[in-house]
């Protein structure tokens, strides 16, 4: 072992990266994890470091790094993408006394970041001796499912082919060389022929490496869900772990993104609806310009891609750019909503079709057939709803819907935070007001409760005593 694990305590301690790009970024993302006091030394700092520095969380020196700069600081990751500057960042953080990485560069750091698997207060650390990166990274994605006892073995036939490995490009193609040798094949190739077997492999993956021409650029546009991590596709989950680049909505969680792999360009597209947002034009040229660049682009959406996600736009838009993609589909706030609160979205006697509405569109609020909803025994799951919740009643009121009709608002569906709201179409506004509704919430109207759920939902909400006017 020639890298010792230790778990260092970084709260009120000083860190500095040296560099502001994208190598300082999946650095900074780590490290913002721990209670270090973080300091970047970089010109031109990337969007992402900007933000960052805008938001307190690191302090930010437009300019290169200086003798002194590190004086008192724990840690010193040389990060600039350029090996002089490296090694002057290095040089001037051994002097002041701070253990230096510089990324990607074994040989001449002190110490090395291992892969982790954050589960605070629990957290796992992964390191490889800097033999197998996508290594490190495929356990840290399949941590819980059984490792096969062969793995070291594997990985040590792995290293010693490293020089090898050297002749395939850097970047996607070695990535995919080893993601395959690591992904099952060199695995099979192992229990079948032993170590001669494995290293066979490894020459015919060369080969394929080596013969096939570069992957051309895609786009994924996947489903993330309703935000519970869990309920997530096993071909999202793939996807997501392949990608290149990440771009995703704002209602996408973090313990989504935390699937990506670290390399991976993530950039937040956030339409708010209210607050600041980017214009459809612009995601759609980001995604292109990274699929047309070669890259493997997972476009997360929140929910089912398919349902108020803009889906249509972005796939025009990839069309006309002769841009390969997929869709696939995840598990809409509607469904998540009618799981969590023990509701079937369709019932036989009840209602025997359910209509997706959204409460807003780029008019404002959303005229929809209120005649047709407002009959007795109609069922809609209503998106975009809660500061459309006075009109949506006004609306539905003036065509005829009985104001004792139940509504049932769940927000954060399948988050840790989420809040059944129970209560009548005439009590909707007050009731949303009083429970203080702020994060994503679906209303199923025409719909209660099941008993139990609603039970156990009044019980550790009193709030909802005063609005469950059922
Ligand atoms: N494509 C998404 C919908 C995007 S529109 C889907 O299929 O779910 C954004 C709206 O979705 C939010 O305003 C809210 O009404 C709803 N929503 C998204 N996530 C939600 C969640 N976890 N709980 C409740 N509603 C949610």
């Amino acid at each position: 072992m020639r890298h010792f694990p230790i778990f260092l305590d970084l709260s009120g301690r000083q860190v500095v990266v040296s560099g502001a790009g994208e190598c300082a970024v999946s650095k900074l993302r780590l490290l913002l994890k721990t209670e270090a006091a973080i300091t970047v030394f970089g010109t031109s700092p990337a969007p992402q470091v900007l933000t960052w520095a805008a938001e307190g969380r690191i302090a930010l020196a437009e300019r290169p790094i200086r003798q002194g700069d590190a004086a008192g600081a724990a840690l010193l990751y040389a990060a600039n993408e350029d090996e002089a500057e490296d090694a002057r960042a290095a040089e001037i953080g051994r002097n002041d006394g701070a253990l230096v990485n510089i990324v990607d560069n074994l040989d001449h750091s002190q110490f090395i970041t291992p892969a982790i698997v954050d589960r605070d207060p629990v957290t796992i650390a992964i390191g490889t001796e800097g033999a197998a990166p996508v290594l490190a990274r495929k356990i840290k994605a399949e941590l819980e499912e059984r490792l096969p006892a062969s793995l070291g073995l594997l990985a040590r036939i792995g290293q010693a082919f490293r020089d090898r490995a050297a002749m395939i490009p850097m970047g996607r193609k070695r990535r995919d060389f080893w993601s395959r040798y690591y992904s099952g094949e060199g695995d099979a190739a192992l229990k079948a022929g032993g170590e001669a077997g494995a290293r066979a492999k490894l020459d015919e993956l060369l080969t394929d490496a080596i013969e096939t021409r570069p992957r051309d650029g895609h786009v994924a546009l996947i489903g993330a869900g309703p935000g519970d991590p869990d309920l997530l596709t096993v071909k999202a989950r793939r996807l997501i772990h392949e990608a290149d680049v990440v771009l995703h909505d704002r209602l996408v969680p973090q313990a989504i993104l935390e699937l990506a792999r670290r390399e991976a360009v993530i950039v937040e597209t956030g339409k708010t609806g209210y607050g600041p947002s980017w214009g459809q034009e612009d995601i759609n040229a980001l995604m292109i310009e990274h699929a047309a660049r070669g890259a493997q682009v997972a476009r997360l959406k929140s929910g089912d891609p398919g349902i108020f996600g803009r889906l249509d736009d972005e796939l025009d838009a990839l069309d006309e750019a002769g841009i390969s993609f997929e869709v696939v589909p995840g598990i809409t706030a509607a469904s998540a909503a009618a799981a969590a609160s023990g509701i079937s979205l369709t019932k036989r006697g009840r209602n025997s079709s359910i209509r997706f509405l959204t409460g807003r569109d780029v008019e404002g609020f959303a005229e929809h057939d209120w005649r047709e909803l407002a009959k007795p025994g109609s069922g809609a799951a209503i998106y975009m709803g809660v500061k459309a919740a006075s009109f949506l009643r006004g609306r539905l009121m003036m065509h005829g819907a009985e104001a004792e009709t139940p509504v049932t608002a769940v927000e954060n569906a399948s988050r840790p935070d989420q809040k059944t709201i129970t209560t009548t179409l005439l009590a909707l506004p007050d009731a949303l007001a009083a429970a203080g509704v702020a994060g994503p919430a679906v209303l199923l109207f025409g719909m209660t409760p099941r008993p139990a759920a609603k039970a156990t939902e009044v019980a550790a909400n009193p709030i909802h005593e005063k609005t469950g006017v059922l």
